[in-house]
């Protein structure tokens, strides 16, 4: 039986007996192998020490070089800076249209499985990636999400996951997770996850970040005691400020995010006593660049994120543009000391961020943000473009919105967007999630 059936297995059992194992599985370390503890062990010395990623790197490239069909005409590198000059860009285009010239000829296939991208436009990308790509994985999330004071502490997740009507939770003892419906978001469902929250002294919450917040925005209407609640752990998403306003400012709960992708090139999240993503070199080597494809080094200057991989000879991608876009901050860290590529603002190409006028030309979301006195009179926002001139806004108002709000959002709009464009407003009780549980700030069918 693989490990993935035998985990089912046990999260399949009842949850009496799954409460008592999680009671005394005091290292989950174990259930994560060897190669996962080595692995753990070898961050926690790398993490706070200047880690130099570059023979990492020079030793990938180069291997490619030789065993690669796309990469043979490159000639080896010798430092970083041979590498930024002579090895080009690459994207998701390039790699589908010459996919087998990615792939090592020799590959041993018994350690690699196939995957593809999701995703919610366009077509998806295929990737051969290292079966043990988990130990990377989970060492460096939870390298990461220790900064919280998070210690294999039981968590709560609402992702997605979709539960037998009237099933509350599920429990996987082994990962110590207490799974919620992330597809059941009401308040009435709401208190049961409270409920049980409180009951188990469940300090952290693993959510998407608009799950996250819809939860905050139950707990502050409710007045909670949320004494116990330690963090959201938060990734996958797009931030916006009115969600680190609640949560963090007026909650006082941390609001921990981190970034991904699912080509597995580049991961990074905040430090302890920060809100910037410390993208790690230890996994995957990122770089920001501008629209001349040149190394950003100018603070607040915004470009894309371009990853290479650390971890993946069978199907090296190097050099790869992400399509998702951020904020160069610097590349050293003043309070936890780590020489790493810092970023913020990231926005990805998840959310097809752009909101098109008549004319064609666009705004992004971000540039829509609305005043936070707004914020506060809204329980959410969404924005459907079916078509270029039109936008249909959804809005969960609060008891205190006004037409006089109405009248402020209108113009707001109006100043932003082109005048000619037509808007419709709607009141919801509830926003649109995507089928895999996902938020999408825009729901764009615009190309
Ligand atoms: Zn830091």
């Amino acid at each position: 039986m693989d490990k993935k059936d035998w985990l089912s297995k046990v999260v399949a059992l009842p949850n009496g007996l799954n409460l008592f194992l999680i009671k005394i599985n005091f290292f989950p370390q174990l259930f994560l192998g060897k190669a996962y503890r080595n692995y753990r062990r070898k961050l926690k010395q790398q993490h706070y020490l200047s880690y130099d990623y570059t023979t990492s790197l020079i030793n990938l490239v180069n291997n490619s070089i030789k065993k690669i069909p796309y990469y043979k005409t490159y000639a080896p590198i010798n430092s970083l800076a041979d590498f930024q000059q002579q090895i080009g860009f690459i994207d998701k285009e390039v790699v589908m249209a010459n996919f087998n010239d990615f792939v090592d000829p020799e590959i041993d296939k018994t350690r690699y499985v196939e995957g593809t991208t999701g995703g919610t436009s366009g077509k998806p990308l295929r990737l051969l990636i290292p079966k043990n790509r988990h130990v990377f994985e989970l060492a460096t999330m939870h390298t990461m999400w220790e900064t919280t004071g998070w210690k294999y502490h039981p968590r709560a997740v609402i992702r997605n996951h979709k539960l037998k009507p009237g099933e509350i939770y599920r429990i996987n003892p082994i990962t110590k997770e207490f799974i919620f419906d992330g597809f059941r978001i009401s308040f009435d469902y709401f208190e049961s996850i409270y409920q049980t929250l409180k009951k188990f002294n469940i300090s952290f919450i693993h959510a998407y970040p608009s799950t996250a917040y819809e939860f905050a925005l139950f707990l502050r209407e409710k007045k909670k005691d949320i004494s116990f609640i330690n963090t959201f752990l938060s990734g996958s998403e797009n931030i916006y400020e009115y969600q680190t306003d609640l949560i963090e400012k007026q909650l006082g709960i941390r609001f921990y995010n981190w970034y991904g992708h699912s080509e597995k090139l580049i991961l990074g999240g905040y430090c302890k006593d920060t809100q910037v993503y410390h993208l790690e070199n230890t996994y995957g080597f990122a770089e920001l660049i501008d629209e001349n494809n040149q190394i950003i080094s100018e603070v607040g200057k915004r470009g894309e994120l371009v990853g290479t991989t650390l971890k993946n000879p069978g199907m090296p991608l190097i050099r790869y543009r992400t399509d998702d876009f951020a904020e160069y901050i610097g590349n050293y860290c003043p309070h936890c000391k780590r020489n790493v590529l810092l970023v913020k603002n990231i926005v990805g190409r998840w959310s097809g961020e752009r909101i098109y006028n008549k004319d064609g030309s666009f705004v992004t979301t971000t540039a829509l943000n609305l005043h936070s006195d707004l914020y506060k009179k809204i329980n959410g926002i969404q924005y459907i473009q079916n078509k270029k001139g039109i936008l249909k806004i959804l809005i969960i108002k609060t008891a205190e919105y006004s037409a006089e709000d109405e009248k402020t959002l209108k113009e707001h709009f109006l100043k932003t967007l082109n005048k000619d464009i037509i808007l419709i407003i709607e009141y919801v009780d509830h926003l649109i999630k995507q089928n895999n549980g996902k938020f999408l700030h825009l729901i764009s069918k615009v190309k």
